[in-house]
């Protein structure tokens, strides 16, 4: 690709930093324009629920590269300066300031926003949602003021902001309408887990009940009124029900979009031939299990980037990283790899009690789709190893911690 070829990034979260990063590192020595709407550099989400609200961790700590970087590696970043549009035809962005900017190659990496739900109240600003380092900021310094929290949604983000607030003394109340926390995630079983963890440290989880109304009870306090009758009374009110993915940029260029993602092939490109996606917004045709998979991980954001890169520079690549996901809550560290929505059932091994064990998720033929590593920490490539390998394994010798796992292949 020519010196005078433009790539433009919309997107400046980990994936759009990644994505500038691995251009570079593949010797495009064309204009690199990344838009960031917000004013932060680039930076990594997860600390934002965990180490930082936990005062572990600063900003610099997460921030994917510093101004420097971005200088040194001729990046035309533009913070605070959202793309509103894009002509595929004319091969040109509308940015928010008023401008155009023309482009050979297009990545999209515009993430996801908190869902709003359709609860009376869940629009009041004196409630808390958590997505950028500034609602971080926010909550952490409620935190610092609070005695109670009452968060809505026992998802991943609600479940560590819970651990991380009782970890600051602050009493907890979770309040979710499945039966366990994590359903979606990990089903019943592994989610009850979750839940004696969070009962272990104090929190006070109301499962399978509905919130009905978020209410201000005085000028300092809000509340809770839940279906079965009963009111939450608390300093704070986060409300974490899952993430909307940013994608009406793709929708109104005409890509082709489906439940929330934009459709783009194993080499992470669009229906369009020069506009890619990658990380939470794309759902990617996987190699493996032959079906569409779009999460909202971590890891994609880190990895997907480079085959995206690969992509517009002519040289396509696949993206066949199994989807990897990790959560840190407590004394609880876990990393769960895979794709399961299917299951049919869960073995477990190792000391469940003492949550230092590995879950499987199995089909109807006994073969692992996804795995769940928690407190155990060199089993992850065996884990992999399974996943792909695609064949039937004994359960009884899975759940037997005293067999190891690398046999099971044998
Ligand atoms: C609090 C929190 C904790 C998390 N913890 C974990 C974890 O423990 N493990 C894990 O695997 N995952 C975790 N995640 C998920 C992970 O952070 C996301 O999957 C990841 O951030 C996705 O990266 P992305 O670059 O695709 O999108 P984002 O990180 O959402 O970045 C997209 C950026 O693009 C900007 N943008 C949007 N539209 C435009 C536009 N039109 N023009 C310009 N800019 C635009 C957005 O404002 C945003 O800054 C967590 C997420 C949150 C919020």
């Amino acid at each position: 690709m020519s010196i005078s070829t433009t790539i433009v990034i919309a997107g400046g979260g980990l994936a759009g930093a990644k994505a500038a990063e691995a251009l570079r590192d593949n010797d495009f020595d064309g204009s690199i324009v990344l838009f960031a709407d917000e004013e932060h550099l680039p930076y990594e989400r997860p600390p934002l629920s965990k180490e930082f609200l936990a005062g572990k961790k600063s900003l610099p700590d997460f921030t994917v590269h510093d101004s420097a970087w971005y200088r040194d590696h001729d990046i035309d970043l533009r913070l605070g300066t959202g793309v509103t549009s894009v002509d595929p035809s004319a091969h040109v962005v509308g940015v928010a300031d008023g401008g155009t900017v023309r482009y050979d190659k297009l990545l999209l990496a515009t993430g996801s926003r908190p869902r709003r739900p359709p609860i009376s109240g869940a629009d009041a600003d004196s409630l808390y949602y958590l997505r950028t380092f500034d609602d971080a900021q926010r909550l952490n310094s409620a935190l610092g003021q609070a005695s109670s929290l009452a968060v809505v949604g026992a998802g991943w983000i609600g479940l560590e902001v819970a651990a991380s607030a009782r970890q600051r003394g602050v009493d907890v109340t979770v309040v979710e309408t499945t039966r366990q926390p994590l359903m979606t995630a990990l089903g019943e079983e592994v989610g009850a887990i979750f839940a004696g963890l969070h009962r272990d440290h104090g929190v006070d989880l109301r499962l399978g009940v509905q919130v009905d109304e978020i209410f201000s009870a005085d000028d300092k306090s809000t509340g809770l009124r839940l279906r079965d009758g009963s009111t939450v009374i608390a300093d704070i009110v986060l409300v974490a029900v899952g993430a909307h993915t940013n994608i009406e940029l793709a929708e109104r260029a005409g890509l082709s979009v489906r439940d929330g993602g934009v459709l783009v092939d194993t080499s992470l490109r669009t229906s369009d031939t020069d506009i890619y996606a990658v990380g939470d917004i794309a759902a990617a045709d996987h190699p493996l299990f032959g079906t569409r998979i779009r999460t909202e991980h971590w890891a994609n954001a880190l990895k997907q980037p480079a085959v995206a890169a690969a992509g517009m520079l002519g040289r396509p690549a696949e993206y066949a990283e199994l989807p990897y996901f990790f959560t840190d809550q407590y004394e609880l560290g876990m990393e769960y790899v895979g794709h399961a929505p299917g299951y049919q059932r869960v073995v477990l091994r190792g000391d469940v009690a003492g949550r230092e064990f590995v879950a499987f998720w199995l089909d109807g033929d006994n073969r692992v789709l996804a795995g769940m590593n928690v407190n155990v920490w060199d089993v992850l490539d065996d884990v992999k190893n399974l996943i792909r390998s695609q064949r039937p394994v004994d359960t009884d010798r899975l759940a037997d911690p005293q067999t190891p796992l690398s046999e099971l292949l044998r």
